[in-house]
């Protein structure tokens, strides 16, 4: 059982260090703003490294970790406060060494001096007994991190309020946090509402993201909240959370199976123009139908046929069917007055096969030649062959 750790606010700030740097300016004004998602995962990563230490101090022995957790929180403030205030220092030391490929993101460099000081007090029973490896260790841990949440013993702001401090100690290039000094009040005022690091909320409607001002643009180019133009270049803006089942569903330019899918034609098309696509591939779709109809004919016989029933078609009725059954009805109502398909050809030609060339056309397959004196046999239908 881990008793419930006393709550102890006193120790989180150190209000000496707070002074000292207001004095360091003199007379002049900081802009204290920072980046605030690090500040917060820097604050998030704090509790986990303590309840590590509690936990790796106490094992095997009579104590709990929640009886250490006062004790090594003020250990662990003082320990990564001064590594913070050293850190300047011992980079430009190491500056050039042989530890040079190490991560400088603040986050990487406080994470180690946790991990430092956690390993510091790991007691002689964690480091003999192979526990460190265990995932009992890690159950452990995680309980005791939630029990400190529950409790509320070391309080998110307390948390980011020494992470902040820690940052700016580390951050020597100013990419986390500004330092501008400011003469004046004013100055300062002025500043503040253009500072890099000014905190913004999302102005997309439903998003309540916060950020720093550095990291709008970033922000925006993922915002889900953001409304968009249709990827798919339709004319509607859609909400970028939305926009995969726009495009999926409701699309005009979703693509669709044509309509005569089913008997054949394996054209993908945008929704928005499958009208256009059985008027313009009427005799390709036709084509397809007979096929299915006359599975003796020929190719040439069904290019015949398709033809005839294209020349004795009233009006649009053929470009007008919209599916297999409707085109199968002006079809069957057609072949009633055109009589039964002759099969005249089907010896000489029957290696022929019509297919799709690559722009979406029935063509004869067959042998130029062939095709050609097949052209001149039937230079009447000549002139509509070619605007297949
Ligand atoms: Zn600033
Ligand atoms: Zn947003
Ligand atoms: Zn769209
Ligand atoms: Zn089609």
């Amino acid at each position: 059982m881990i008793p419930p750790p006393m709550v102890d606010f006193d120790i989180d700030l150190n209000p000496e260090r707070v002074e000292e740097e207001r004095m360091e300016g003199g007379s002049m004004l900081y802009c204290d703003l920072c980046d605030t998602e690090v500040v917060h995962k820097l604050a998030q990563m704090l509790l986990p490294g303590l309840a590590t230490s509690c936990v790796d101090s106490t094992t095997g022995s009579f104590k709990t970790p929640g009886s250490m957790a006062v004790d090594l929180r003020k250990e662990m403030i003082i320990y990564i406060t001064q590594r913070s205030e050293t850190f300047v220092a011992e980079s430009i030391v190491l500056e050039g060494g042989p530890s040079g490929e190490e991560s400088d993101h603040p986050f990487d460099i406080i994470s180690n001096f946790v991990d430092d000081f956690a390993i510091s007090k790991r007691n002689f029973f964690t480091r003999v007994s192979g526990m460190l490896l265990t995932d009992m260790r890690e159950d452990k841990i995680d309980d005791f991190v939630q029990e400190m949440e529950i409790t509320g013993f070391w309080p998110l702001d307390r948390r980011e309020t020494i992470a902040e401090a820690i940052l700016k100690n580390i951050d020597m290039k100013n990419e986390f946090h500004c330092a501008m000094k400011f003469g004046s009040a004013e100055d300062l005022a002025d500043h503040a509402i253009h500072c890099n690091f000014r905190p913004l909320f999302c102005d997309n409607e439903g998003c309540n993201a916060k950020f720093i001002a550095k990291h709008l643009e970033k922000h925006d180019s993922i915002c889900p909240f953001k409304i968009i133009p249709c990827e798919q270049k339709c004319s509607d803006n859609i909400m970028r959370r939305a926009m995969d089942r726009h495009c999926i569903t409701i699309c005009p330019m979703r693509l669709v199976d044509c309509p005569f899918h089913s008997i054949g034609c394996r054209s993908a098309i945008a929704q928005c123009v499958v009208e256009k696509h059985c008027a313009d591939d009427v005799r390709s779709h036709l084509w397809h139908l007979l096929k299915g109809m006359y599975k003796q004919a020929s190719g040439e016989d069904l290019q015949r046929r398709v033809q005839q029933i294209v020349q004795a078609s009233p009006g649009s009725r053929l470009a007008e069917a919209r599916n297999v059954r409707s085109l199968n009805l002006v079809v069957k109502d057609i072949e009633a007055k055109l009589g039964p398909l002759e099969l005249g050809s089907a010896k000489k030609n029957s290696a022929q096969t019509v297919v799709k060339n690559g722009d979406g056309k029935n063509v004869a397959n067959g042998s130029e030649e062939r095709t050609e004196s097949y052209m001149e046999s039937k230079s009447s239908e000549v002139n509509t062959q070619k605007s297949m």
